[in-house]
């Protein structure tokens, strides 16, 4: 496998640092005021990069997701919280819309969320189920034209700021199927999750579905294929937060370096340290144990998103083809699954230990949220949690080896 950039990829990336650079300090401000950032869709939507990976055909820029896990490796770097922006706009928002959506849907959806003129969220997660989405209490009951939707979700990225989201609702039958929600819709509630520990420039909301009305054609995909959508989604969200751990892991090396070269203790910089050197190297490790890992993962994705596409062109009952056994598709996903959350679970720890040494390395220096360390630190704590705790992922990795029967959650 090649990873080298071509000079379009050069190009690009070179775009997306600039924007990073441009919002640098306001991402600061917002983050310490807990606001979201308003610099992110003018500056990141003038590049192209709030439709990164959709198709020029819906306004985006038709990029594969290898150069957008470029793209998100260098937003990584700004912190989880502006990638994380990313992830809930772009690859659990957008990205489902792309890969399950029927043309009229994403003409009406897609086009609107790649200017930035409306941004994208993703319900799953309820108070009572988690981890376990099967479980999920929200239900949809139909009436000749719509869905009713009643029910809970919360830690919705986005959510207070988003036109639209897909969520997703157990039907009178038991089965769960997925849906596009525009948040005007009646009987759509956010409120925004306050007190946070850390994600402070991005908002969660809880949402409740009050006898929220979904007109028939905002069902996505096939009836009681939702959690298959939903999981689909989630290779990608597992995706994002690797690809974004290894900017945050870049962050931390390079603040560590320029810090401990300049502070001296014990009549020395704290570089010379060989204890210091050892965090160094750790981190080191770290970054490059993720990099070709989290790349492979991208072009086993791209190979599976490529298979679905040419699909489509071929057969308008692409989707019924899928639910069906389909077995090249299978093998594909089940390819990108595994290493999705193999890079997710080993480069949100990876992340975590960065910034735990970085912190360290500056000592109480890093003791506020103004250092970029501290903000790190706080941050990559979340991603150990969200796209699959880490304890799931290790069991959900061992039983794609093992087979279902041994699925120990
Ligand atoms: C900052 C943040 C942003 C989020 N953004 C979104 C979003 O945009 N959209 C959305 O839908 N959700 C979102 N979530 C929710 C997130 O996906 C869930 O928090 C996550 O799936 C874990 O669910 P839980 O918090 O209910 O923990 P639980 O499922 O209750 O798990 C608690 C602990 O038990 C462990 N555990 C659970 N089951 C097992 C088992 N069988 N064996 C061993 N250990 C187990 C878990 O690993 C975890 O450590 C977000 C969460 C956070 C914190």
């Amino acid at each position: 496998m090649n990873f080298d950039l071509s000079d379009e990829q050069k190009n690009f990336l070179g775009q997306v640092d600039r924007a990073c650079r441009s919002i640098r300090e306001h991402e600061t401000v917002c983050y310490l005021e807990e606001r979201p950032n308003e610099m992110i869709v003018p500056e990141f939507g003038k590049i192209g990069m709030l439709g990164c990976p959709i198709s020029k055909k819906y306004g985006g820029l038709g990029y594969d997701i290898l150069t957008y896990a470029f793209a998100l490796e260098r937003i990584g770097r700004e912190g989880n919280s502006l990638r994380t922006f990313f992830s809930a706009h772009v690859s659990i928002g957008q990205m489902v819309l792309q890969n399950w959506a029927d043309e009229e849907q994403k003409r009406r959806y897609l086009t609107q969320t790649t200017s930035g003129k409306n941004i994208m969220a993703f319900a799953l997660t309820e108070p009572d189920a988690g981890s376990d989405p099967r479980s999920m209490k929200t239900r949809f009951e139909e009436s000749s034209d719509s869905f009713i939707l009643n029910g809970k979700k919360h830690w919705v990225g986005n959510g207070t700021l988003a036109q639209m989201m897909t969520t997703y609702a157990r039907g009178p039958d038991g089965r769960i199927s997925a849906f596009i929600v525009d948040t005007d819709s009646k009987g759509f509630h956010a409120k925004e999750m306050k007190n946070k520990m850390g994600l402070l420039s991005i908002k969660n909301a809880e949402i409740t579905f009050e006898n929220c009305v979904i007109p028939k054609k905002n069902l996505l995909g096939t009836k009681g294929k939702g959690l298959s959508i939903a999981y689909s989604a989630l290779i990608d969200g597992r995706l994002s937060v690797a690809a974004g751990a290894i900017g945050v892991m870049k962050d931390c090396l390079d603040e560590s370096i320029w810090y401990s070269q300049k502070r001296i203790q014990h009549g020395s910089e704290l570089a010379k340290k060989q204890l210091i050197q050892e965090h160094l190297s750790s981190m080191i490790l770290n970054i490059e144990s993720s990099r070709w890992l989290i790349y492979r993962t991208a072009v086993a994705r791209q190979k599976l998103h490529d298979y679905v596409e040419e699909l489509k062109e071929k057969d308008t009952n692409w989707q019924e083809k899928l639910n069906r056994e389909d077995k090249q598709y299978e093998t594909l996903r089940a390819k990108a699954d595994r290493l999705a959350a193999v890079s997710k679970l080993h480069a949100s720890n990876a992340a975590f230990d960065c910034a735990n040494r970085a912190v360290q390395i500056f000592g109480s220096f890093a003791y506020q949220k103004t250092t970029r360390v501290a903000r790190h630190f706080l941050d990559s704590r979340a991603i150990i949690i969200y796209e699959g705790a880490n304890e799931v992922l290790k069991l959900k990795i061992a039983s794609l080896e093992l087979g279902d029967k041994y699925e120990a959650y």
